[in-house]
């Protein structure tokens, strides 16, 4: 086994060695709140060291390529944000945001078909900030969240600090089943739910779009069962095929919608936004304030200059070629090497796609040989808050060139290859139940 990974039974850990493992002893354990203790580490966050040797092809993570993001642009726009706004921008802001970059997220919304004014919304640290403060104001510990299954590992992580119980609604390639949601609504009865959180566009880590019919079915039930939408489009912009579908914030105003620059721009300025109802933009904000006062006025006054002008508009269209590149390599691929009783999702646009293996497979024991092979991948369990999914795993397309993708997908198939051996033997023997892989199912077995 590669000795920088192990399962620490909540997740897993990559640990520096210096020839032999470390183990590193907390003498705080113990002291620490409920909350802190009920945050789940992340396989694709603790695999960020195993992925940075230069041997290993990165199919775990999901970071945009800011290698094509033009430095002379960036550096453009610092230059102007210092000469026209230097004072402002080293200063602090107002918290909900500086109302230059609002007015330009006002102009991104309208393009996607959302009508809002700059009040609409505040700026937040990226969308994963808006997911933690949307926790932070609406539970409280024992309340039910719905969201998708799986779901956005940062979601789970920031949801959990605050001790939730979060119902798992199964998908299949429309995106999230509403015969499934109607029935979760219907058991947990009226405002049973304090909200439903949905990723409509190239799910994270599904690859599935939710489509147009299911997202006004959404809103029905929403309104049927009095529990608020929450919308997290960070991948809205970056369809490579098939048309622009509404989001459900442009058909109802009530939907808390979070949008960010780290797709369209770069995430190290850790900028994005919520746009809500107000008496909601009213309690995030306080409790906003309480986690840092105001946003970075230095990035948003950066973020401001770069989203003027036509440029950002033709790097983004070179990455959005970039990343349509890149997946088509990705299925070829996966078509080329994978097994046969393996299936997975083709994503429309995004940055992922999902692949349900047979349920006697689990990925997380596979991943440590991948690593060895040098390859990463996100395990399927990963995504689920109850360790379903554990034979699923989540590619990422975005980040290594298409060479690097063919390679990685080939050597993950190989390392399937020897495991799905080995189960067929103990299947064969009647050592252990067989069954087909999932499809179109995105769940898996717990
Ligand atoms: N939501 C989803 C679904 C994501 O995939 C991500 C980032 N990968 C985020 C939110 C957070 O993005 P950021 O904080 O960089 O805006």
């Amino acid at each position: 086994m590669f000795p920088g990974i192990v399962h620490t039974g909540t997740g897993w850990k990559a640990v520096r060695t210096m020839g032999t493992a470390r183990v590193v002893f907390d003498k705080w354990d113990g002291r620490y709140s409920a909350a802190a203790s009920s945050v789940r580490s992340s396989a694709v966050r603790d695999l960020f060291a195993a992925a940075a040797r230069p041997d290993v092809i990165s199919l775990s993570g999901g970071m945009p390529d800011v290698r094509r993001v033009p430095h002379e642009a960036v550096q453009r726009a610092v230059r102007e944000a210092m000469r026209h706004d230097g004072a402002s921008a080293l200063q602090y802001g107002s918290g909900n945001g500086r109302e230059e970059l609002r007015a330009t997220i006002v102009g991104l919304m309208a393009e996607s078909g959302v009508r809002l004014s700059e009040d609409d919304l505040i700026v937040t640290a990226g969308a994963q900030q808006g997911l933690d403060l949307l926790a932070k104001v609406f539970l409280d510990p024992g309340d039910v969240v719905i969201c998708e299954g799986p779901t956005y590992v940062g979601a789970l992580q920031a949801f959990s600090a605050y001790q939730p119980r979060i119902e798992c609604v199964a998908m299949d390639e429309h995106g999230m089943r509403m015969d499934l949601l109607e029935e979760t609504l219907r058991h947990l009865g009226p405002r049973g739910a304090k909200f439903i959180y949905t990723i409509p566009n190239f799910q994270n880590p599904a690859g599935v779009t939710l489509s147009g019919e299911r997202r006004r079915r959404m809103l029905e039930l929403a309104h049927e069962y009095d529990v608020p939408v929450v919308e997290d489009d960070p991948y809205g912009r970056l369809r490579y095929e098939g048309g622009h579908i509404l989001p459900l914030k442009a058909l109802d105003p009530d939907v808390i919608y979070l949008g960010t620059f780290s797709k369209i721009f770069a995430p190290g300025l850790r900028l994005g936004w919520m746009a809500a109802p107000r008496p909601i933009l009213a309690k995030v904000l306080l409790a906003k304030q309480a986690a840092d006062l105001c946003g970075s006025s230095f990035a948003q006054a950066v973020a401001e200059r770069y989203m003027t002008g036509t440029t950002w508009r033709r790097v983004l269209a070179d990455l959005a070629r970039t990343y349509h590149e890149r997946r088509d390599v990705m299925l070829e691929a996966l078509a080329e090497h994978f097994p046969a009783d393996v299936s997975w999702t083709r994503p429309e646009g995004g940055f992922f796609v999902w692949v349900t293996l047979p349920d006697y497979v689990d990925t997380r024991s596979v991943l440590a040989e991948a690593v060895e092979h040098g390859v990463t991948f996100v395990p399927g369990s990963d995504f689920f808050p109850d360790g379903s999914g554990a034979n699923c795993l989540r590619i990422a397309f975005c980040y290594e060139e298409p060479a690097q993708i063919a390679e990685g997908v080939r050597r993950i198939a190989e390392v399937l290859e020897d495991t799905l051996q080995l189960y067929r033997a103990f299947v064969t023997a009647g050592a252990v139940g067989g069954t087909r892989a999932g499809a179109p199912v995105m769940g898996g077995r717990r």
